[in-house]
């Protein structure tokens, strides 16, 4: 990759060792759960996060709804975060083709959700409400800056999951940069949860692919779900290769795309005009607000032109913009993003 972007982990292609996996991967018909590929994966991916089973679905966006079809009937409810992002960025799915109500509790600037507003959203057994069948969170929080959920405070949730009869879902297509930036295990990060997803592309690398942990009966039910959304594959194995490659060595390193989001975030920092708004994980968020004559989306245009250097503006007053780090971003490309800024703005 020449250009060096950082609109978003999700422009990292996969590496070599995956296109070489992919190549000479065992597949047969996963339908008949006959790819020992996907199987290995599935596998690995229910032990890493301390689950019975699993399922191996085609993105985010499947999992969290074949989650939601498995945990809730039409007519019930969940508590969700009012930026998350099931609830801003799935099509509203769960409502679409599940007749599931959200029912939005704000998201504090720490990613969380308050457990007395959590408390206080639940609905009282009343004919007139739809009944409330479980609470989802997200881990890292993509809306807050990418920020990491400990696992205290998911203990918190579940404990209250536990006292109210709710089920509870993480959506954790980064919970790996959590548990990279906690130094904990993935599944202290899982623990209480009855449903968690999480992506294998994004910062991992792999081309496709997302996978939904929980009990066997749920995974049961999730894998019908997944069949109704047209999401059952065949000779997955090959998408599977790179996945397991994603999970047992991608994932030990994304402590380096923390610590470069780190080196990224001081060095433009110290460029006049700049204000680090957030570094979390591999997120930082960058203000020119209050910059003379530059705004965001200025900036943005002439990092693409000038220095081929992608990165995601957002308009309007706020003139910020977002860089997110990967594994096809090094040092050297920091200190080149660092540079080119500083040029720009001087
Ligand atoms: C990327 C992402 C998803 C899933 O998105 P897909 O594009 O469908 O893979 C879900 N939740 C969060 C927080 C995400 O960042």
């Amino acid at each position: 990759m020449d250009t060096i972007d950082l609109r978003s982990d999700t422009v990292s292609h996969p590496t070599p060792a995956m296109r070489a996996a992919m190549a000479k991967a065992a597949v047969g018909d996963d339908v008949y759960h006959d790819d020992p590929t996907v199987n290995q994966l599935e596998a690995d991916a229910a032990a890493l996060l301390g689950k019975e089973a699993a399922v191996f679905v085609s993105s985010g966006t499947q999992g969290n709804l074949c989650a939601l079809l498995a945990h809730c009937g039409r007519g019930e409810s969940i508590l969700i975060g009012d930026t998350s992002h099931i609830f801003r960025y799935e099509q509203g799915g769960m409502a679409q083709l599940g007749g599931i109500l959200p029912q939005t509790v704000s998201v504090q600037a720490d990613g969380s959700m308050r457990l007395d507003e959590l408390q206080a959203a639940i609905n009282p057994d009343d004919e007139h409400m739809p009944k409330t069948r479980l609470v989802a969170i997200e881990n890292t929080h993509n809306a807050a800056g990418g920020v990491p959920l400990s696992a205290e405070y998911t203990a918190q949730v579940a404990d209250f999951a536990r006292r109210n009869r709710l089920r509870f879902h993480i959506d954790g297509a980064r919970i790996f940069n959590a548990a990279a930036a906690f130094g904990v295990e993935p599944k202290t990060l899982a623990e209480g949860a009855d449903s968690l997803t999480f992506c294998l592309s994004k910062g991992l690398c792999a081309p496709v692919g997302s996978v939904l942990v929980g009990d066997a009966a749920f995974i049961q039910r999730a894998r019908r779900a997944r069949k109704v959304l047209g999401g059952s594959m065949r000779q997955a194995g090959v998408l599977a290769a790179a996945g397991l490659i994603a999970l047992h060595e991608m994932r030990l390193r994304l402590r380096d795309d923390h610590a470069n989001a780190q080196l990224l975030a001081e060095g433009l920092s110290e460029i006049s005009g700049v204000t680090i708004m957030s570094q979390n994980t591999n997120f930082v968020t960058v203000s020119l607000h209050g910059q003379a004559g530059v705004n965001s989306q200025d900036l943005s245009q002439a990092l693409r032109e000038d220095h081929q250097i992608l990165v995601a503006a957002y308009g309007g007053e706020e003139s910020q913009f977002r860089l997110r780090t990967h594994y096809w971003i090094d040092r050297a490309a920091i200190d080149k993003v660092v540079k080119a800024v500083g040029a720009l703005l001087s």
